[in-house]
C-alpha cells in the first residue's frame, strides 16, 4: 500500500499506491500502515523531513465508502476516527516536518492528510482540485478537516467547503492558502524536498506555536457571527434533524474553533460519531454512491446481447422533449435525424437545439468548434424515407395516441427490422403503443425528463413483447447519451409518473381541502424536496398537469388515488377560473415582475381550512404517497428491486437523498412505525393510504428492505 523511498539528503518520502484501485483511499487498516510509518520516520534521527506523495494520477479521494457503511455504532465510530486522528496528530508533533506533494485531487480524508502536513504543495495542474465532500455522504470531516480548516483558511472560507461541498482548484486554494505552493508536477517531489532542506517547512503547525493567532474574522467578530448566522440560516431551510451533518460540522467549529487543536479535535470527533453511524450516511451511500454508480454502469443490460454500435438517431416530434433528445445525441456524436410534422415545427425544433448550443458556447462550456460540429450533425425533414439507415428511433411526440400510433407506424415501416423503437411517452403503457408495430418485441419505453439535458434519468419500459436485444440496445443508446436508467416493467405510469403522480396528486388534495400553497410548499421544502409541488405545479402550468392526469386515470380504480381531489382541483383552477400556470402570470399564484406572490380569489376558490393541518400531518400526506406508491409499484412487479426505486426517485424529481429515495424513506421511519402512521392516515384521509400487503407483512416481522 506504501513504499517508504528515500530521496536522499536525509528525506524520505512515504508513498501512497493502493494496488487495486485506480485512486487511493484510506480504510482502518491503512491508516494503522500509514501511523506505523509516520512513527518509524518521526523517531529516526537520519531522517531531516517526510514528504507524503501518491502514484495514483489522484492524491487521495478520500475514506473507504464500504467500511463507513458498516458502521453500526458512534462507538464503532468514535473508534475509527480516533485511529485516525491520533496518526495525523503524530505527523503534526513530530519534530521533523511532514509535506504535502498534492499531485492531483485531493478530497475528504485526503485532504485532511495533507492539513496535518505543515507544508502543502501541489501540482500546477489546472484540473487538480481539492474538498471535503464528506457532508455529500452525510458525513462530516472527522480527521481534523473541522478544526484545521478554519485555522489556516478563515471561517468564511471554511465553511462553504465543509457544508455546501465547494471544492476549489489549485490555483484558488493557494490564494486563499490552502496550498502553500505550486510547481510543475514533474517538479513535486523534488521541490518538497528542498523546502524540508532549506527550513521553509517548518516543523510545527501554527496552531502548535505560542502566539497562534486565528485568522480574521474571529468567532465572536460581527463579521464572525454574520458568518456563522448565514450559514445557519442557509442551513435552516431543511427541518432540523433532516441533515444531520451540516449542523454537526457547524457545531465542531463553533464549540471547537477558539480551543486549542486537541480539544478541538476531541469535538469533531464527538460530532462525527453522533453522525457517521447514522441511517443518512447508510442511505446516501447506498443510493449515491452506490446504487447510481450500478445504473450507470448498465447493471440490468442483459449480457448475452453484443454491444451495439450506433452511429445515427431518428427523433420523432422535436418540441420540447425531443429537442432537449435530439441534443444529447447530437453531443454524444450521433448523427440525427429530426422530424416533424411540418417545417415550421422542424425549424422551431432546430432553433430551440441551436439556442442551446449556442448558450453553452457563450457559458464556455463549449468550443465553437464542437458547437458547429454538433449543428452539423442535424438533418432534419418531414420525409420518412430519411430514417430508412437509422440505428434507434425516439418518439416524443405529443401525449395523444393516435398521433402516437401513426408516427410509430411510419417510422416503424422506414426503419430496417430489429432497429429499436423508444417511445419517450410519460403515461401510455407501452405494450398497448407497440400494437402499432409491425415488430413489437424491438418496441421499448424510454422515458427521460426534462430539462432532458440536465437530467440524468432516463426510465427504460419493457413492454410484454420487447425482446432483450431491444432493451440491451436501447440501454447501449442510454449509455452513449450519459444517461443513468432504471429499467421497469410496463403498467400505467410505469414507476415514476404514478409516483409523481400520487405526490402531486396529495398536494392538489390539500389545496382542495383549503391548506394554503404557501404552506404546502414551504411543508415540502423544510421536508428537502428543492422545490415546493405547487410552485412546481404552476411553472410546469396546471393545464399540462390536467392532461397528464386524465391520461393517468386510468380506469379510476387505483387505490393509490382514491379520494384524490386533484382532478376536481384542476378543473376548477382551468375551467373556473382561468388560471394555467406561472407563464401567463395566473396560477395557483400571481406572479408579476417580482416573482410570486399571493392570488387574492384563492380563498373564494378553495374555502380556506381554519385551523389548518399541523406541518406534521401535511409533511407525512405528500412523502408517505409516494412510498406507498413504491411499494405498490414493487409488489405488482413494475419495479423489480427497491434500489431502482430509489435512485429513480432521487435522480429523478430529487427525493431527499438524505432519505435514499421512497424506499428508504420507509426504512428510515421503520416499516412497523411507517404502517403504524398510514393507519392513522388512511382512517382520517382515506383508503389510498392503506399500506400495501407485502408492506404490512414486513412491518408484522420488524423487516426492512435493504440490510446494509
Ligand atoms: P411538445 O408539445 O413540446 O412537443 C411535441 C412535438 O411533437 C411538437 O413539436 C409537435 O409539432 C410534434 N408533433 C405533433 N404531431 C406530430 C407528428 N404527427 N409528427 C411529428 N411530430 C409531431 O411536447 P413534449 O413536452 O416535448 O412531450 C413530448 C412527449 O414527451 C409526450 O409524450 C410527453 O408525454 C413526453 N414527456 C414530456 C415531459 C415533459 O416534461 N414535458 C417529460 C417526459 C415525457
Amino acid at each position: 500500500m506504501f513504499k517508504l523511498d528515500n530521496l536522499g539528503d536525509g528525506v524520505k518520502a512515504i508513498v501512497f499506491d493502493r494496488p487495486d484501485s485506480p485512486h487511493n483511499f484510506m480504510n482502518e487498516d491503512i491508516v494503522a500502515q500509514l501511523h506505523d510509518l509516520v512513527r518509524h520516520t518521526s523517531s529516526d534521527d537520519q531522517v531531516k523531513g517526510v514528504i507524503l506523495a501518491s502514484n495514483k494520477a489522484s492524491f487521495v479521494v478520500g475514506g473507504d465508502l464500504k467500511e463507513l457503511q458498516a458502521l453500526k455504532t458512534p462507538e464503532d465510530a468514535a473508534a475509527i476516527i480516533a485511529g485516525v486522528q491520533a496518526c495525523m496528530r503524530d505527523m503534526e508533533l513530530a519534530p521533523k516536518p511532514f509535506v504535502a506533494a498534492i499531485n492531483g485531487l485531493a478530497l475528504g480524508g485526503g485532504l485532511e492528510l495533507a492539513l496535518a502536513c505543515s507544508y502543502r504543495i501541489a501540482a500546477d495542474d489546472p484540473r487538480l482540485t481539492v474538498g471535503l465532500p464528506e457532508v455529500s455522504l452525510g458525513l462530516i470531516p472527522g480527521a481534523g478537516g473541522t478544526q484545521r480548516l478554519p485555522r489556516l483558511v478563515g471561517l468564511a472560507a471554511a465553511l462553504p467547503i465543509m457544508i455546501e461541498d465547494k471544492q476549489v482548484l489549485g490555483e484558488q486554494a493557494e490564494k486563499m492558502g490552502l496550498v502553500d505552493e505550486r510547481v510543475p508536477a514533474d517538479n513535486l517531489r523534488e521541490t518538497a524536498k528542498q523546502r524540508i532542506l532549506d527550513s521553509t517547512a517548518s516543523s510545527s503547525q501554527p496552531w502548535d506555536q505560542d502566539g497562534f493567532k486565528r485568522p480574521d474574522p474571529q468567532l465572536s467578530s460581527d463579521d464572525g457571527k454574520q458568518i456563522i448566522d448565514g450559514m445557519l440560516a442557509k442551513i435552516g431551510r431543511k427541518k432540523p434533524g433532516l441533515e444531520p451533518a451540516p449542523e454537526a460540522i457547524m457545531t465542531a467549529v463553533q464549540l471547537g474553533f477558539e480551543k486549542d487543536i486537541d480539544e478541538g479535535l476531541k469535538i469533531e470527533r464527538q460530532q462525527f460519531a453522533s453522525v457517521a453511524a447514522g441511517a443518512v450516511v447508510k442511505n446516501k451511500i447506498r443510493t449515491l454512491f452506490l446504487g447510481i454508480p450500478a445504473a450507470s454502469t448498465m447493471k440490468d443490460r442483459p449480457k448475452n446481447v453484443d454491444p451495439y454500435e450506433i452511429s445515427s438517431v431518428a427523433v420523432i416530434g422535436v418540441g420540447l422533449m425531443g429537442s432537449g433528445i435530439a441534443y444529447c445525441a447530437a453531443l454524444a456524436g450521433y448523427k440525427v435525424f429530426l422530424l416533424e410534422v411540418s417545417q415550421e415545427a422542424l425549424d422551431k425544433g432546430v432553433d430551440a437545439i441551436a439556442k442551446r448550443v449556442n448558450g453553452a458556447v457563450e457559458r464556455n462550456r463549449m468550443t465553437q468548434k464542437k458547437a458547429d460540429a454538433l449543428l452539423a450533425n442535424l438533418t432534419p425533414s418531414t420525409d420518412y424515407a430519411n430514417i430508412a439507415d437509422v440505428d434507434i428511433v425516439v418518439e416524443a411526440v405529443a401525449e395523444i395516441r393516435e398521433i402516437k400510433n401513426t408516427v410509430l407506424k411510419m417510422a416503424a415501416e422506414a426503419v430496417k427490422p430489429g432497429v429499436p423503437i423508444a417511445s419517450n411517452t410519460s403515461t401510455m403503457p407501452i405494450t398497448g403503443l407497440a400494437g402499432s408495430v409491425p415488430n413489437p418485441e424491438s418496441f421499448i419505453g424510454m422515458h427521460f425528463f426534462s430539462p432532458v439535458d440536465r437530467m440524468k434519468l432516463v426510465e427504460v419500459i419493457k413492454g410484454k413483447k420487447t425482446d432483450e436485444t431491444t432493451l440491451a440496445r436501447a440501454l447501449d443508446f442510454a449509455a452513449g447519451i450519459r444517461k443513468t436508467p432504471i429499467v421497469v416493467n410496463d403498467g400505467l405510469g410505469f414507476f415514476t409518473s404514478r409516483v409523481v403522480n400520487s405526490y402531486s396528486g396529495e398536494a392538489f388534495t390539500l389545496l382542495a381541502e383549503g391548506i394554503s400553497p404557501f404552506l404546502i410548499d414551504d411543508v415540502a421544502l423544510k421536508a428537502g424536496m428543492p422545490v415546493g409541488p405547487m410552485t412546481m405545479a404552476d411553472a410546469t402550468t396546471i393545464t399540462l398537469l390536467k392532461d397528464i392526469v386524465a391520461s393517468m386515470s386510468g380506469s379510476g380504480e387505483r387505490v393509490g388515488m382514491a379520494g384524490m381531489r386533484m382532478t376536481e382541483a384542476l378543473a376548477k383552477l382551468v375551467d373556473d377560473y382561468g388560471r394555467s400556470g406561472k407563464a401567463a402570470g395566473k396560477g395557483i399564484f400571481d406572479y408579476d415582475e417580482n416573482g410570486q406572490k399571493e392570488w387574492p380569489g384563492l380563498a373564494e376558490c378553495f374555502t380556506p381550512m381554519d385551523p389548518p393541518l399541523s406541518r406534521e400531518v401535511i409533511e407525512k400526506r405528500l412523502l408517505h404517497p409516494q412510498a406507498l406508491e413504491a411499494v405498490r409499484a414493487l409488489e405488482e412487479g413494475i419495479i423489480e428491486n427497491p434500489i431502482d426505486a430509489d435512485v429513480g426517485s432521487v435522480i429523478g424529481w430529487a427525493f431527499p437523498a438524505a432519505y435514499g429515495g421512497v424506499i428508504g424513506y420507509i426504512d428510515t421511519i421503520g416499516t412497523r412505525q411507517f404502517v403504524a402512521e398510514c393507519d392513522e392516515l388512511a382512517e382520517q384521509f382515506g383508503v389510498r393510504f392503506v399500506a400495501p400487503d407485502m408492506l404490512r407483512k414486513m412491518a408484522d416481522k420488524d423487516e426492512a428492505f435493504y440490510t446494509d
